[in-house]
């Protein structure tokens, strides 16, 4: 059995601010958006592979967006968050290849 990335890691929920304009009326605030915050483990779980090995060796702490919506504060209409600030990194992951990345 194949391990998946979230094997690497343990999930916790933290409260983060974000700034976001409004893109209805353009009024820009702070908001606390929901995140899932993955630790990664200190070992590698059993029955890991090469492949599992040199995929942990290069991960990193990071932050996934667990809420698409916010609400304005001064015209208070819902709107998306842009889906590219869905993730925060603690630090560059460089080099990890981007289908392990998604799945
Ligand atoms: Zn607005």
């Amino acid at each position: 059995m194949a391990l998946n990335e979230r094997d690497f890691f343990t999930e916790q929920p933290e409260m983060k601010p974000m700034a976001l304009s409004c893109p209805k009326c353009g009024h820009r605030q702070e908001y606390q958006l929901r995140w899932i915050h993955r630790t990664k483990k200190d070992r590698i779980p059993a029955g890991a592979d090469e492949r599992d090995r040199a995929l942990f060796s290069k991960l990193k702490d990071y932050l996934v967006r667990a809420e698409d919506f916010a609400t304005c504060g001064k015209c208070k209409r819902r709107f998306e968050i842009p889906s590219h600030q869905s993730l925060a990194m603690y630090e560059p992951l460089a080099g990890l290849p981007v289908d392990d990345y998604d799945q």
